[in-house]
């Protein structure tokens, strides 16, 4: 009998997969490790999913998400025809690769940025180019103009750094370039104007993160008509569920509620980063809905573990330049208190 690993590609047994950040069964755990938003989607959204769940989850659903695009092409002032839909955005950064680039032909990014861009590179088989930041994680002086797909996690993550639209604009470029605007909705700027401007930027947003919808898996990206058609052809007949539909269109039509959640994550971003900096840990202005940070006396691994014995759940990547810093995501105001208050008693400890 062969071996059965022998009937998997080469490619695929060779593949490292991406490493999603943990989600633990564990009760009572403070779960500030995957940016998740810590406020629930607002009571409409609840009710138009709780209204939608009956005998009618036996059909198939809008297959384009046309309803959805309607609202999504009001909200940003374009068509429909500048919108495609997706099971969560990172099914359409995989169209993406899989739309404008030939296997063995290069997907460039910057490093650090989302972690998955190279996963997707490489399951494609085409070559990861990654482009290092500056050591302040602002944009390089110097990238391949000509790569078929740039992706841009604009703001940054895992640094929260943010970039003005005239930042990404000067990323003059011949191939694709997809702006991953996933947490834009915590900046001061966006950049979806760019999307409209020129037909070779994409502009990649979520349901996820700041509409607190991780959940049902809900993304879109926005840009030039051929592109959005070109990546309509490939994508799976269904690919939004139907109950997701529903939730980000009930979403759009509730937007005050967000907005006021928007501010409330930012003001403790900025009440955590104070506090964290008076204790002695080093934190880098964040745009976003979390932040990066190089505890102080024990190794940023060390802080991990230790957190997680108090029950907070934090992230640490075994990437080359992070090592020494974790990223926590912005909970609500009384799950940084415990946070503050576990720093302060790791703090007091004598040994790592
Ligand atoms: C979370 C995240 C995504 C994925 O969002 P989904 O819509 O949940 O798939 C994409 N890009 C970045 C940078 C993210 O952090």
């Amino acid at each position: 009998m062969n071996d059965p690993q022998n009937l998997v590609r080469p490619l695929v047994r060779d593949l490292h997969a991406y490493v999603p950040g943990e989600q633990p069964k564990i009760k009572g755990l403070i779960k500030l490790n995957t940016n998740e938003n810590p406020y629930p989607p607002s009571p409409k959204v609840l009710r138009a999913i709780r209204a939608a769940a009956d005998e009618r989850l036996r059909l198939y659903p809008n297959p384009a998400a046309d309803a959805l695009r309607e609202k999504l092409a009001r909200f940003h002032r374009c068509k429909p025809e500048n919108i495609i839909v997706g099971n969560g955005s990172d099914e359409l950064l995989a169209l993406a690769v899989r739309c404008f680039v030939e296997p063995g032909a290069e997907v460039q990014f910057f490093a650090p940025s989302y972690s998955l861009y190279p996963v997707l590179a490489a399951i494609h088989g085409a070559n990861p180019h990654p482009v290092p930041l500056r050591p302040d994680f602002a944009l390089p002086p110097q990238w391949r103009t000509q790569a078929p797909l740039t992706f841009v996690t604009t703001p940054n993550a895992p640094s929260g750094r943010g970039y003005t639209t005239a930042a990404l604009e000067g990323l003059a470029h011949q191939g694709v370039m997809v702006l991953d605007e996933a947490y834009v909705d915590f900046a001061n700027d966006h950049a979806m104007t760019l999307a409209l401007k020129y037909p070779n930027i994409l502009v990649a947003r979520t349901f996820s993160k700041a509409y607190s919808l991780c959940f049902l898996r809900v993304g879109y990206m926005v840009g030039h008509p051929a592109l959005i058609a070109a990546l309509h052809k490939i994508r799976d007949s269904y690919n939004v569920n139907g109950l997701g539909q529903i939730a980000a269109a009930a979403t759009l039509d509730d937007l005050p509620y967000y907005r006021r959640n928007f501010k409330r994550v930012i003001a403790t971003r900025e009440r955590l980063t104070r506090e964290l900096g008076k204790l002695g840990f080093d934190v880098l202005p964040s745009q976003t809905n979390f932040i990066l940070t190089r505890p102080p006396r024990f190794p940023a691994k060390a802080w991990l573990e230790k957190l997680r014995d108090k029950k907070i759940l934090v992230r640490w990547f075994n990437h080359s330049g992070l090592e020494d810093r974790l990223r926590i995501s912005i909970g609500s105001d009384a799950e940084i208190d415990t946070l503050l208050k576990a720093a302060n008693s790791i703090l007091k400890q004598r040994h790592a």
